[in-house]
């Protein structure tokens, strides 16, 4: 079976505007996404992440490379890839004068979903939007219109659901509530593809991230090895008192302006033990020690340097 994403050579050059120059925002991007997983698509604001997704979805056109969804060449087979395929786009553009369930009929229209086969009481059941199906679209709050649009992208039944920054900006609730929808859509075997700049939620929501710097892909694994490639680790101590101290071998030390030392070591070169030591050995004594393990902002901070 052909994987859910096959891309090769994606090349995306914004044409010059009256003030920009050219932009070239994907540089030959290579990237294959397995069926099943939830895949997370990685990078700071500008690094290409809606140009891929928008390309993926047919809203932009790719200036060169070769786009497969779910086995099917977009210029070859454009409506089969199209139909394996729904996007949240990270823009709310709805239509005011639209209900919820004007809406998800529309777009089940323009899918070609006959009305017998349409999901739409289904899918407003799980938006959590039932009791506002006749509502006017201008009247929905933000978080309302946002799971409207995750509606809408399930109206054709797709394989493959990719959600570009869907919890960018979104309060705790709407963000667990689309996240349990998530994790429940793929149980059920959608594959999922999430953008996102929030490190934590990659971390805690995907199998497998890719990360994306300035059009190019800089990492591609699963987020365990991600992780387990880094065998950094930072110890934060407290001191009772002020002082200088000479960091070990393989450790770097950051003094904060509260006064707790921040030493990032490999355990590959030195141990917590020597930090301890080389800490006591100036004369400190320690009020606090704390620990943390190298977390995707580190892989990133250093993918990215
Ligand atoms: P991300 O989603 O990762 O924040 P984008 O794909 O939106 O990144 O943007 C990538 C780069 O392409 C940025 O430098 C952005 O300014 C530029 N860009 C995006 N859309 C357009 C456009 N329609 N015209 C010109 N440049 C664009
Ligand atoms: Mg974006």
């Amino acid at each position: 079976m052909p994987p859910a994403i096959e891309i090769s050579g994606l090349t995306k050059t914004y044409a010059a505007s009256n003030r920009q120059p050219p932009k070239e925002a994907l540089k030959s991007v290579d990237l294959t996404i397995p069926r099943g997983a939830i895949f997370g698509l990685l990078g700071p604001n500008g690094a290409g992440k809606s140009t891929l997704i928008n390309i993926l979805a047919g809203l932009v056109n790719k200036t060169a490379g070769t786009v497969k969804i779910w086995g099917f060449d977009q210029d070859v087979n454009p409506r089969q890839s199209r139909a394996s395929i729904g996007v949240m786009p990270q823009e709310l553009n709805l239509d005011p004068f639209f209900t919820p369930r004007g809406s998800l009929e529309v777009q089940a229209g323009l899918y070609g979903v006959p009305k017998g086969e349409r999901r739409t009481d289904e899918i407003l059941d799980l938006i959590g939007l039932s009791d506002k199906a006749d509502a006017y679209a201008r009247s929905l709050s933000g978080g309302m219109r946002r799971r409207l649009l995750l509606g809408k992208a399930l109206v054709h039944s797709p394989q493959i659901l990719v959600l570009d920054e869907p919890t960018a900006g979104v309060d705790i609730e709407l963000r667990n509530m689309l996240w349990r929808n998530v994790r429940r859509l793929n149980e059920e075997g959608m594959t999922i593809i999430l953008t996102t700049h929030y490190l934590e939620e990659a971390e805690q929501m995907c199998d497998e991230i890719a990360i994306i710097h300035q059009g190019e892909v800089r990492a591609r694994d699963t987020t365990a090895n991600l992780l387990g490639s880094l065998d950094k680790k930072t110890m934060v101590i407290l001191p009772k008192e002020p002082g200088n101290v000479t960091p070990p071998e393989g450790a770097t030390l950051d003094t904060r302006p509260d006064g707790q030392m921040e030493f990032t070591y490999r355990t590959s070169q030195t141990s917590a033990d020597a930090i301890l030591d080389a800490v006591r050995a100036s004369g400190i004594s320690i009020r606090d020690v704390k620990t943390r393990e190298a977390d995707l902002e580190d892989v990133f901070l250093e993918l990215t340097r």
